[in-house]
């Protein structure tokens, strides 16, 4: 069994496959790691496993979670012994071009990105450095969103800021690699054209970007430094001006946490909604600001759209992904629709049904629908790494 795990700040997803990491073996979450935490597993048909619920009171933390979760699968998956254990890690800085076994090195080297997303690499690091003393020889391999973008060239990574500010690794790294990496993996699958050619990856979910291959490798990316960039997201702002901080520091006296809550959790459709950050209920509502937001929503994709056709030279193919992108009939509607100049043209019906193709015969550039898949693409990693690895020992 290969163990796929994606720590964050209150919340641990966990999915099990077999050693091979092609079958789904079960699935769940822990939640509420330092309010009051809830346990649930359940198996690949979505049928209960197991559920757990913690009193608020004495936070649960990283570390008892991780201890009950392993100890859970210990008595749980008959005749599946837990081979490896692959995490999300968001930040693979330049170094990291693919996913690498763990080792204390590695781990301190990982450290030392955490200033770049604070707000995730020390908890996906706590996760392993848990997992190490719960097990230490348990095999751990860490997978990077953003190593799949290590393609693009230097002037899509680079901001024109001073060189000496560049040296200290502000650039564009791209993140939701991992997604990416999937989908241009089962692309020639439906479209060999376009596998072959430019393709615009949209992946829609509560983070949200969009990426565009050439030949089935990333060229540009809409997040550049940090997740916050882009697209408009469930909480997040997208793409701001950067006087937008200066004043926010200056006129409204807000500081660096302040301003980090604001453009992480408190934006995009979520503030300009007032409402939700969730997409569902957003499309559900009438009023006035919900339809703003998801106007914005929509402006901003095809703005992006925009700007990575100019990076690809040319859009051969158009695909949905994550919750919003594989979901939301309306959404993609929109998005075709607005990409029409583009030579999008959409095929209503097939666009109802869910696809896989969305976009009709004649049109010049298909649209697809297509579900991504980052935990599986972790789980293969993780098995590939331990294989070149041969005797399991780590990988230079
Ligand atoms: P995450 O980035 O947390 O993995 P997901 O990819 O699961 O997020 O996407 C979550 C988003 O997908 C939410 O905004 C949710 O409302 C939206 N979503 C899920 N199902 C639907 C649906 N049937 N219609 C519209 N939006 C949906």
């Amino acid at each position: 069994m290969v163990l796929v795990l994606n720590a964050g700040s209150s919340s641990i997803k966990f999915r099990a496959f077999d050693a091979a990491a092609e079958r789904l073996l079960l699935r769940g979450q822990i939640e509420g790691l330092y309010t009051a935490a809830r346990f649930r597993a359940s198996d690949a048909a979505g049928a209960t496993l197991g559920t757990h619920e913690w009193p608020g009171g004495s936070p649960l933390g990283h570390d008892r979670a991780l201890a009950f979760l392993m100890e859970f699968l210990h008595g749980r998956v008959d005749g599946h012994r837990l081979v490896a254990v692959g995490h999300r890690v968001v930040h693979g800085g330049l170094a990291f071009t693919r996913p690498v076994r763990v080792t204390p090195a590695l781990l301190a080297s990982l450290a030392r990105l955490s200033p770049l997303a604070p707000l995730h690499q020390p908890h996906n690091l706590k996760a392993i450095e848990v997992l190490a003393q719960l097990q230490h020889d348990l095999p751990q391999v860490a997978c990077f969103d953003t190593a799949f973008h290590r393609t693009h060239s230097e002037l899509a990574q680079a901001y024109a800021l001073p060189a000496s500010i560049t040296a200290h690794g502000v650039r564009r790294y791209g993140f939701h690699g991992l997604s990416y990496e999937y989908i241009a993996g089962v692309l020639p699958r439906f479209d060999a054209r376009a596998a072959a050619g430019r393709t615009i990856v949209a992946h829609l979910g509560n983070g949200s970007s969009a990426c565009a291959l050439v030949a089935g490798r990333s060229v540009a990316s809409t997040m550049g430094f940090t997740t916050v960039d882009g697209l408009p997201m469930g909480t997040r702002c997208g793409s701001l001006d950067p006087g937008v901080i200066l004043y926010l520091i200056d006129e409204l006296k807000m500081d660096a946490r302040t301003i980090e809550r604001l453009i992480y959790e408190q934006s995009g459709l979520l503030g300009v909604s007032e409402l939700s950050s969730d997409m569902r209920t957003l499309l559900a509502s009438d009023d006035a600001r919900a339809r703003f937001a998801i106007d914005l929503y929509v402006h901003r994709i095809g703005r992006e759209i925009g700007s990575l056709a100019a990076a690809a030279q040319g859009v051969d193919a158009l695909v949905f992904t994550a919750g919003i992108g594989e979901n939301a009939v309306a959404i993609r509607q929109r998005v075709c629709e607005q990409a029409s100049w583009l030579g999008v043209r959409l095929d209503a019906a097939a666009n109802a049904a869910g696809g896989p193709r969305i976009s009709r015969a004649d049109s010049p550039v298909a649209a697809w629908v297509i579900p991504t898949d980052e935990e599986l693409m972790i789980a293969r990693h993780t098995r590939q790494v331990l294989a070149a690895a041969g005797d399991g020992r780590a990988a230079p």
